[in-house]
């Protein structure tokens, strides 16, 4: 039996509390850990994130919750998609990146068959049914039995205070201790592993393995073991959010949207998230680029008159991740790990991943801690790296040059060199399954990783599935039509005119 000590108790810190203890304790096998997390009491949560991806439901499931009632309890509502306005044009343009996507043939050929048509309905709803369900404004899911339907891929949107507070009330009682106390300070072993962790209450803390989750303060991993940050700034420039909550009862538009919208602003972009009672939005952008002030004018016009009084909230944030999220005897899960900006709704899923490798790979003997932080640490970094470029291709594809900051963008230099290798890739075949097999890519960008100390693991074949794959990747390319005329060179406009999705036209 292990114990695990986890210091903060935000979305990170309980989902990682609550995903390890089901995990590690499984009924009829010897269970393997005992975790207390320690919260402070004074330093507030940055609860923020709101929107989620599909994974959320596995982490959801392992720890046991009912679906109802975590929804009840968060003010969730269902996710099926981002819907994505004036990214490419300021013309109030869409696309739509929908979880959920058909395939009708073993050798998916919808991308080049949507390319070789004459494109007149975009790529998504052409092969899944969300773009229309969610403008629709229908749920992912049938009333009634299960059998009545299969469900549709989704995710929620959710209150994420109200969310941790939930698996604090949910896996407590199944075992947890709870401490609430600030830890003062930390004091480690002739090794540099932590020894122990004191608290304002006068407690000495001990544990095998400690868990960083005090978000962006990260007094473990960075304040104790001096695990340096990667700052990833150059490439994803906003470091700033207003945001702010309006309840439908007084405000546009009085209804549940099954999906989030995420609409480009001049200097940044608004996340429009519906929960049961209210929206949650919030104006991400530079600060290079615009003032606070102006910046909370502009998320005020983006909602319309009448929202003048509601409190507006500033978050500071900077993108980047930790050199190495495990080091010796202390793994940062959540904020403390890193961050990347809120397109894509990538925060709680790094949390949740963070937890679910570390079950998998979890040490069960001090000898073992070492192997385990290897790998662990290879496929966070990877997964970041992922999530980075992908974040940065929403960005560098748009076509607007109406402001300094969309002008900016778009300079080569703040494309980092993996996406643009794989966009010059791209650029002469349409992405496919396995261009996704591993971080290895062609030229200039493989020289830089060799370069770079922390990325040289990348250039090791990756076991674990890439989570945005070449269909993800598509419905972005395609929906900001990228190479568009460079493809109708290679592809043409001949064929017939595609179809929406057979399910609309039933
Ligand atoms: P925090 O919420 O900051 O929690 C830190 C905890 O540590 C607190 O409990 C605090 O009390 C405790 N603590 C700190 N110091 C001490 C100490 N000395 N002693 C004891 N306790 C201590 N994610 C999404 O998935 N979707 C989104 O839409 C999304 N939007 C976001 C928008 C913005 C602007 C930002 C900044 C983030 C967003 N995120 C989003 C990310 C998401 O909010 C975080 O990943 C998630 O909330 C996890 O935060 P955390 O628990 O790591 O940190």
């Amino acid at each position: 039996m292990r114990t695990i000590l986890i210091v903060g108790g935000g979305s990170a810190g309980w989902m990682a509390a609550a995903y390890l203890h089901q995990a590690l304790n499984v009924p009829g096998l010897p269970p393997r850990a005992a975790i207390t997390v320690v919260e402070s009491p004074d330093i507030p949560r940055i609860s923020v994130g709101e929107a989620t991806i599909p994974s959320m439901r596995h982490l959801l499931s392992v720890i046991g919750v009912d679906e109802l009632d975590f929804m009840r309890a968060t003010d969730a509502t269902f996710k099926q998609s981002i819907k994505y306005v004036n990214w490419e044009h300021l013309d109030n343009s869409y696309y739509h990146h929908p979880f959920g996507r058909t395939r009708r043939q073993p050798l998916d050929f919808a991308g080049v068959q949507w390319l070789s048509s004459d494109r007149k309905i975009p790529f998504m709803e052409t092969c899944s049914e969300q773009p229309v369900i969610c403008e629709m404004g229908k749920a992912p899911l049938m009333m009634g039995p299960w059998d009545m339907g299969a469900p549709l891929t989704y995710a929620y949107h959710m209150n994420a205070q109200k969310f941790a507070d939930y698996l604090r009330d949910f896996i407590v009682p199944k075992g947890v201790r709870h401490i609430y106390a600030n830890v003062t300070d930390i004091s480690q072993r002739d090794n540099g592993w932590i020894a122990a962790v004191n608290t304002d209450q006068q407690q000495q803390l001990t544990a095998d393995l400690y868990i960083d989750c005090t978000g962006f303060r990260a007094k473990l991993i960075e304040q104790t073991m001096g695990v340096g940050f990667e700052d990833c700034s150059q490439w994803l420039l906003c470091d700033r959010a207003v945001a702010m909550h309006a309840p439908y009862k007084h405000h546009y538009p009085g209804m549940v949207r099954p999906y989030t919208t995420a609409t480009a602003l001049s200097n940044g972009w608004v996340w429009d998230i519906p929960m049961q009672s209210q929206r949650s939005m919030g104006y991400v952008h530079s600060s290079d680029f615009i003032s606070e002030a102006d910046a909370i004018k502009e998320l005020q016009a983006y909602q319309g008159p009448g929202c003048e009084e509601l409190p507006v909230r500033t978050v500071h944030f900077k993108v980047g991740r930790r050199q190495a999220n495990w080091q010796g005897n202390c793994v940062a899960i959540g904020l403390s790990g890193g961050f990347i900006e809120p397109l894509e709704s990538t925060g709680l899923y790094l949390s949740d991943l963070g937890a679910v490798m570390l079950a998998e790979y979890f040490p069960n003997h001090d000898d073992h801690m070492e192997a385990m932080a290897f790998r662990y640490n290879r496929i966070l970094s990877n997964r970041f790296y992922e999530v980075l470029d992908f974040i940065n291709m929403h960005y560098c594809l748009s076509k607007r040059t109406d402001t300094a900051f969309w002008r900016e963008v778009q300079k080569p230099e703040r494309i980092n060199d993996r996406l643009q290798a794989k966009l010059a890739y791209w650029a002469k075949k349409p992405p496919s399954m396995s261009d996704f097999e591993d971080q290895l890519l062609p030229g200039q960008a493989l020289q830089s990783m060799a370069d770079n100390p922390f990325m040289q693991d990348q250039r090791v074949p990756v076991d674990t599935a890439a989570l945005w794959n070449h269909e993800s990747y598509e419905c972005i390319l395609y929906g900001m039509h990228f190479d568009s005329e460079g493809y109708r060179q290679r592809f043409g406009q001949n064929r017939p005119p595609l179809q929406v999705h057979p399910y609309i036209l039933q």
